[in-house]
């Protein structure tokens, strides 16, 4: 079996996802497919995190803070 390759694809779970329009979840897992971009040094951010693991900065959500 060959290697799954995330492009194209849903790189959590190699799903093929809907070509031609917005995917914010796979439809087959349900993992968030959107990635942000830190605003110090561009590197790619997983939603989940809250601090850049490239230079540190600390992510804003821009969501309101809970609590
Ligand atoms: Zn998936
Ligand atoms: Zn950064």
């Amino acid at each position: 079996m060959p290697p799954v390759m995330a492009q194209g694809g849903c790189r959590y779970c190699g799903g093929d996802l809907p070509a031609g329009r917005a995917i914010t979840f796979c439809p087959h897992c349900g993992q968030n497919m959107t990635v942000m971009q830190c605003p110090a040094c561009s590197a790619e951010l997983e939603v989940d995190w809250h601090f850049c693991p490239t230079c540190g900065r600390k992510i804003e959500t821009g969501e309101g803070a809970a609590g």
